[in-house]
């Protein structure tokens, strides 16, 4: 997954040549810049990378889901169906504009489990986020009838699934606004960074509004801006956006070696009878920046991951007892542990959490073993590896 591991000149000279203008804001200053606008031209690239009308740059992935929702008019009280499989972020995001994260079942996609959905929606759902985990996607056409019946919007966290595609429409571009992150451990990445997709006009121009204070961005006087509504900072810098204008152009060769690694640990794993395959739907392709795969239960796939970490097979994830991205170890937002005061009614939206248990979302993630895919392994380094993957799991059944 890690775009920083093809760092080079390219990287260098986009942010030189910002560093030699000055102008680290991507806003203004249009006489010192000497033509260049490294956010906007990013902008651009994600773009047609993404093959959708309009790319908003922020300042980091969960920036860019808060101003998703933002955008679409979600705040106070209102309820976002989210995956118990994600990041924090998803939550943060949610509760910042004063909605109620609403975590459902996944399914063996590893995310969003659509019946689990369609069983949580209430009179107060605004929103359903499918999170792309891992780099594959969820059932995204299911998901989206779910939305359509339900006069619902559906925004894709394609954070982890930079590229990969269903029904060769890129993931992001498919629901009614996409975010990603660019954050340094991403596929490609600006150090930090994040963008809002959509091919709706009004959810963009709220989207760059809302991102920078609520300046109108008319004209080239920034001064002299006004501000249709209230907005917030969530700016991205120019040298942040420089990286990532390198990085884009990397994006098709990382898919490519991403996609070499993966098939030949895959090819060594498919031999063995108790090893299957997370589901991708019929028409997804992924984007190989990890190799996702069950074990026949949770005893042995706890005994693989810990295998691998003493045998020296890194960069694997057995998320059950993950802080991060599994909701089994999120005491924080179950106990609502806060610096500042929580609105009532999302303090009492998130009571469920208390009591509610999530057995399908603990069948499959209790099983799942995620691993990383690098790009700067040789052949002999992914062979040796698929070698000693199969010998620890064999040992371990
Ligand atoms: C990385 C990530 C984010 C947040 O991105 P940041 O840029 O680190 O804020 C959100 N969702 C998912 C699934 C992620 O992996």
């Amino acid at each position: 997954m890690p775009g920083f591991e093809l760092f080079g000149d390219l990287e260098k000279k986009e942010v030189n040549d910002v560093l030699e203008n000055g102008v680290l804001m991507r806003y203004g200053f249009d006489g010192m810049r000497n033509g260049h606008w490294k956010a906007k031209e990013l902008e651009k690239a994600l773009e047609s990378t993404f093959q959708v009308n309009h790319a908003q740059l922020v300042s980091s992935g969960t920036a860019a889901i808060s101003v998703a929702l933002a955008a679409a008019g979600i705040g106070a009280g209102d309820e976002v169906i989210l995956p118990t499989f994600t990041f924090v972020a998803s939550f943060e995001a949610v509760m910042m504009l004063g909605a109620i994260p609403v975590l459902v079942d996944i399914d063996d996609t590893l995310t969003l489990c659509p019946k689990a959905v369609e069983n949580a929606i209430t009179s107060k759902t605004k929103a359903v986020m499918v999170v792309h985990m891992c780099g594959s996607m969820g059932h995204v056409d299911a998901l989206k009838d779910v939305c359509d019946k339900h006069s619902l919007t559906l925004i894709e966290d394609a954070c982890q699934a930079i590229g990969a595609t269903y029904k060769s429409e890129p993931l992001g571009s498919i629901g009614d606004l996409g975010c990603f992150s660019f954050d340094f451990v991403k596929t490609i990445t600006c150090g930090e960074g994040g963008a809002v997709i959509t091919n709706n006009k009004e959810y963009y121009i709220n989207s760059d509004h809302y991102s920078d204070h609520g300046h109108d961005h008319d004209g080239n006087d920034r001064g002299a801006e006004t501000h249709p509504f209230l907005g917030y900072n969530f700016r991205i810098s120019e040298l942040h956006a420089a990286v990532g204008l390198a990085q884009i152009k990397r994006l098709p060769e990382i898919l490519r070696i991403q996609k070499i690694n993966y098939t030949i640990l895959r090819e060594a794993l498919s031999h063995i009878p108790e090893v299957t395959f997370r589901t991708v739907p019929e028409g997804g392709e992924e984007n190989y920046s990890f190799l996702n795969f069950f074990l026949p239960n949770l005893e042995t796939s706890l005994k693989v991951s810990d295998a691998f970490k003493a045998q020296g097979v890194d960069a694997c994830f057995q998320y059950y007892n993950n802080n991060w991205h599994y909701i089994r170890k999120w005491d924080h937002l179950k106990e609502l542990k806060s610096l500042y005061p929580i609105p009532g009614e999302v303090k009492a939206g998130l009571e469920y959490l208390k009591t509610k248990e999530f057995s399908q979302s603990d069948h499959f993630i209790g099983r799942n073993i995620s691993c990383l895919i690098k790009l700067s392994w040789t052949e002999e380094e992914v062979k040796a590896r698929a070698f000693k993957m199969v010998e620890i799991i064999k040992n371990s059944l």
